[in-house]
């Protein structure tokens, strides 16, 4: 083998393309029904990009960036995540004159330097939301409504964990007692941590490293020291999730790992759980715009890694039987019968039917049996003698029917394939 796929990275092969486009369509769909439209960003932007919102202290930015200079010099950083992106374009479009809020969509692929592990990629996908425009926590609502709906509709079971990092200003306070709380314990962090404690320490509470956590277990919550107004903010979007009929449960260790959340921050998690049980994640982000020298435009958003959620889906049980077969195979009792066969295949899939021709140059016994392996619903041999008398048969692999068609009518040869498909 001369070549593999760098680590981390993976090729996903049609049996399993299948149930990506499933997904991907149901995630369409339900964006539709709440009126949200789909954005397309660039793989790469400046690094500065990511430097300014998801934060110099996080762990996406030191160590799981791919950045790189491009021949003229400039760093250039592949995309680890998709809000850092989509508001950067917000910005540059100047989406703030749009009627609010604004709501956008995307399916991504992302990069990041990552240890590479079960549900954990170097290359991995995220279906996304960004609502710009509304402080209010009916948009919060929203947005979690949305995710929600999608997984219900894929039939998934999960939980909604929600907690509320408040905005800088209580946050400001409670970085000085978290220091505080966690300056006895600094020679027992971990040498990440013992920076993070300087530098942000709000960070320390999300470590996964087993020391770090245990002295992390009785830390201050900031769910505890929010002000009135972050206090308000939350009990109404906790009011609007009982009103939907969301279940939550408040999770007052969810700090997310990007600098730009502020006040509501959720993850889904899945049954089967274990570390790589949150499949999505997401949170209000009210300063992230005027941080990237915008106006000040609040925000709110989430996104779901889509190879977990797969994951999920299979281990719930929940992925459908996406098998596909052709409807007519075309077999060839001899090489004149090539181009008729292709010119009725060619006129059969402008009206809609799956079908395809033999292209091997096999025997007829070989093609029918590649006809059976594909699982094709109909097969039709065209020959000398068809070619001459202008009617064939049509043979049901299923049931052995057989029926006899004028297969020069290719509207007549439809409309037998049609009504029977139509029928089951
Ligand atoms: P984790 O704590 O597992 O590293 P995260 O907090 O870094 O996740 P986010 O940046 O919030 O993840 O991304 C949202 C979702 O994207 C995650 O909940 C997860 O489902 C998915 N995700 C994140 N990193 C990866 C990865 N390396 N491979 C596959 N999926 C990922
Ligand atoms: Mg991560």
């Amino acid at each position: 083998m001369l070549y593999n796929a760098p680590r981390g990275t993976r090729d996903i092969l049609p049996d399993e393309t299948r149930l990506w486009q499933y997904v991907e369509d149901k995630f369409r769909s339900v964006c539709d029904r709440f009126a949200y439209e789909e954005i397309r960003i660039p793989t790469f932007e400046h690094t500065e990009v990511f430097l300014r919102s998801v934060g110099e202290t996080t762990d996406v930015v030191q160590k799981e960036m791919y950045t790189f200079d491009d021949k003229s010099g400039r760093s250039l950083t592949l995309r680890p995540e998709g809000t850092a992106g989509v508001a950067r374009s917000f910005i540059e479009q100047g989406m703030s004159s749009n009627p609010y809020p604004v709501r956008l969509y995307y399916l991504l692929n992302l990069f990041r330097y990552e240890r590479v592990g079960k549900g954990r990629y170097r290359e991995f996908n995220q279906f996304g939301v960004e609502a710009f425009g509304s402080g209010e926590p009916d948009m919060d609502a929203e947005v979690i409504a949305l995710a929600d709906l999608f997984f219900a509709e894929l039939g998934l079971k999960r939980r909604l964990h929600i907690n509320s990092i408040g905005c800088p200003e209580c946050r400001g306070e409670y970085q000085k007692l978290l220091y505080e709380y966690y300056l006895p314990h600094a020679a027992e962090l971990c040498p990440d941590c013992q920076q993070r404690l300087e530098r942000n320490p709000l960070r320390l509470i999300d470590c996964k490293v087993e020391s770090c956590r245990a002295i992390s277990r009785s830390a201050p919550r900031l769910l505890d020291y929010l002000d009135e107004d972050c206090r308000a903010h939350f009990d109404r979007v906790l009011e609007f999730l009982r009103s939907l009929g969301i279940e939550y449960t408040i999770d007052k260790d969810i700090v997310r790992g990007l600098d730009y959340y502020t006040k509501t921050v959720f993850e889904f998690v899945s049954e089967n759980v274990g570390t790589q049980g949150t499949i999505c994640g997401g949170g209000r982000y009210d300063t992230l715009i005027e941080t990237m020298g915008g106006e000040e435009v609040p925000g709110v958003g989430f996104a779901l890694g889509v190879e977990r959620l797969l994951m999920e889906l299979e281990a719930q049980g929940c992925l459908p039987e996406l098998a596909q077969y052709p409807d007519l195979f075309i077999a060839l009792q001899t090489e004149a019968a090539g181009a008729a066969a292709a010119g009725l295949a060619l006129e059969l899939r402008r009206r809609g039917l799956r079908v395809v021709s033999e292209v091997c140059g096999r025997s007829l016994r070989a093609q029918l049996k590649q006809a059976d392996r594909s699982a094709a619903r109909w097969v039709l041999v065209l020959g000398g003698n068809e070619l001459e008398t202008g009617t064939a048969e049509l043979r049901q692999m299923e049931s052995g029917e057989r029926l006899t068609v004028n297969w020069c009518d290719a509207a007549a040869v439809w409309q037998e394939i049609k009504e029977n498909k139509d029928a089951n």
